[in-house]
């Protein structure tokens, strides 16, 4: 019987939790594709310096 299921405890963050959006920049307008991760936070992928504008405040676009 193969009922077993091996879990990845990485220690990595459960990106399946993290949702995939479009996140629009609260300063310049721009749009960017980004994770909103389980605590809410909007976190531009690639971009972890925030926008192009040296803005950091993202909104998530509807899905
Ligand atoms: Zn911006």
């Amino acid at each position: 019987m193969t009922g077993h299921r091996q879990s990845q405890e990485t220690g990595e963050p459960a990106t399946d939790e993290w949702e995939k959006v479009a996140a629009q920049c609260r300063d310049c307008e721009a749009v960017y594709s980004a994770w909103v991760l389980a605590d809410g936070t909007v976190q531009p992928i690639g971009r972890k310096d925030g926008c192009r504008c040296g803005s950091s405040e993202f909104e998530a676009l509807s899905r």
